[in-house]
């Protein structure tokens, strides 16, 4: 560690997406505390243990995102043990696929509850360490199905558009106190969820024939947008979303 690291939490931070960016962070000269769910706490571990290879502290916290109690608990705790917290990023997430005719409420509900309650619940926690400093900076995962979407998915698209809309008016109520808020929206990654897109052979080439650099994502082509819009650079940035998927959605 060195006496000026900034520190960031990561949602969801045992794989994929959530696990390059807590080392991109720490790659960067952060601390890092690194949220999963319990049941991936082994996982956890062997972050943590990349982190500190790279001379970084890391800090493991567990909670489901989800749950208001094991939030308020595990935010407390990366605060006593690192201080403060500079930046959050909110990546944990899930997707279920089913169409909208025959979805199980159930899967509203989790999908719901992850995405864009656990956003939230996460957020709420850390706002009033991030108000009395009169910093923060808060990067949400969101996605390009919550602009587009894809069939199967209209619950997932439901919550990560919800995690869009909620993250601009939370830029309006706290960048008078020096806390922006902003979302990257990841196209098609190669992870364990993004697999699901990507089984099958001619809808992984339909993916990429959609994409113009003509590509599937890895985790880490996701890193650098999130970085920027946590650092200095990104001060006078906020409210915005970002679209990280290789050229898929253009604005
Ligand atoms: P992933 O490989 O499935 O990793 C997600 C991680 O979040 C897992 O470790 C998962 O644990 C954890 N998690 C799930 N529910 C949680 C909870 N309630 N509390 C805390 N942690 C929880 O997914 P990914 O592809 O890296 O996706 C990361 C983020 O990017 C998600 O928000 C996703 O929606 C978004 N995204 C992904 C893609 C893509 O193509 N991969 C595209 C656009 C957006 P369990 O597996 O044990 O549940």
């Amino acid at each position: 560690m060195t006496a000026t690291s900034r520190t960031v939490l990561v949602t969801g931070a045992s794989r994929g997406i959530g696990r390059a960016i807590a080392l991109g962070f720490a790659k960067r000269g952060y601390d890092v505390a690194l949220n999963d769910i319990e049941r991936q706490s082994e996982a956890l571990g062997d972050v943590a243990r990349e982190i500190e290879a790279l001379d970084q502290r890391a800090v493991i916290a567990l909670a489901d995102v989800s749950r208001k109690a094991e939030v308020q608990a595990m935010v407390a705790k990366v605060e006593a043990a690192l201080g403060h917290i500079d930046a959050i990023v909110n990546n944990a997430g899930i997707l279920i696929s089913g169409s909208v005719e025959g979805l199980k409420e159930e899967y509203w509900d989790s999908v719901l509850d992850v995405n864009a309650k656990g956003t939230f619940l996460v957020i709420q926690a850390a706002l009033p360490g991030m108000k009395a400093r009169g910093y923060g900076r808060i990067v949400n995962i969101a996605s390009i199905g919550g602009k587009h979407g894809a069939p199967e998915q209209a619950h997932y698209s439901a919550s990560k558009a919800a995690v869009m809309g909620f993250t601009r008016v939370l830029a309006q109520e706290v960048g008078v106190d020096g806390i922006t808020a902003n979302c990257v929206c990841p196209g098609i990654i190669l992870t364990d969820m993004g697999r699901v897109n990507l089984d099958d052979p001619e809808i992984r080439k339909s993916w990429q024939d959609k994409t113009a650099l003509r590509r599937i994502g890895d985790p880490e082509d996701v890193v650098g947008a999130v970085a920027f819009l946590a650092s200095d650079d990104a001060a006078f940035i906020t409210g915005q979303t970002l679209n990280v998927d290789g050229g898929i959605v253009l604005s």
